[in-house]
């Protein structure tokens, strides 16, 4: 049994002569239109699963994989160009704690939540990617290091000062942000990945809470 959907209208007139197709011809045309219909659903089906391989399931932002495809596409860009890129690294602080406290699926509505503050503060030509567990990547397109610190400590305030309703319960969390700036912090996209992940890093140490930029751009 065929199950049936509309996808699409096929509208066919006789311009031969002025007479209804005949039996012949429609089945032809059913034919015909039953070969397009399913090229389409194929082409659909083929980019939902697309959009899927370079999909985080849980916050719908881009996954790692695809972060790094987008990043290095945009850092030859900015070869080419000469425009600035920035990338953020952001960390929640203390999640593990979280977790145990209020379990994996509170934790990962959180997740989900922080994803969105993200996502809210960066342009639709900007990457906001879950880099891993509780790790986003953001990259600024044509952004300096300044402009790049000012959204971090946007995108901070944001997240702190927002509450996390669960369990009838309200909760309060931090993220600390790593920043760095091509070119002028790193020759290539993996050491800009390395420096903006030592800023981070250098968040966390001094106290976590807060926005910290790679050395060299200090
Ligand atoms: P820090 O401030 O140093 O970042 O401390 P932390 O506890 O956030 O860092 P740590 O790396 O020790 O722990 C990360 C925790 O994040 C471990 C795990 O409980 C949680 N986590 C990682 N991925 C997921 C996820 O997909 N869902 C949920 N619910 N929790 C996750
Ligand atoms: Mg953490
Ligand atoms: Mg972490």
């Amino acid at each position: 049994k065929m199950n049936h959907t509309v996808i699409g209208g096929l509208f066919l007139a006789n311009k031969v002569n002025d007479e209804r197709f005949t039996l012949e011809d429609e089945e032809i045309l059913f034919t015909l239109a039953y070969q397009a219909a399913v090229a389409i659903e194929n082409a659909k089906l083929y980019g939902e699963v697309q959009q899927l391989a370079i999909t985080d399931g849980l916050t719908n932002l881009v996954n790692h994989k695809e972060f790094h495809r987008r990043l290095d596409e945009n850092i030859e860009g900015s070869k080419r160009y000469q425009y600035p890129v920035s990338l953020l690294m952001i960390d929640i602080d203390h999640f593990k704690h979280f977790n145990d406290t209020y379990g994996h699926q509170t934790g990962d509505q959180v997740l989900k939540t922080v994803g969105d503050l993200i996502k809210a503060h960066v342009r639709v030509v900007d990457v906001c990617a879950r880099y891993g567990g509780e790790e986003f990547a953001v990259l600024l397109r044509e952004t300096d290091i300044l402009p790049a610190v000012t959204l971090s400590e946007r995108i901070r305030s944001t997240i702190y000062a927002y509450p996390f309703k669960h369990d009838g319960m309200r909760s309060q969390l931090s993220v600390s942000i790593g920043v760095a700036c091509f070119p002028q912090d790193a020759n290539n996209a993996k050491d800009l990945v390395k420096r903006a992940d030592e800023a981070l890093y250098a968040a966390k140490r001094t106290g976590r809470n807060k926005v910290c930029c790679c050395k060299s751009s200090q």
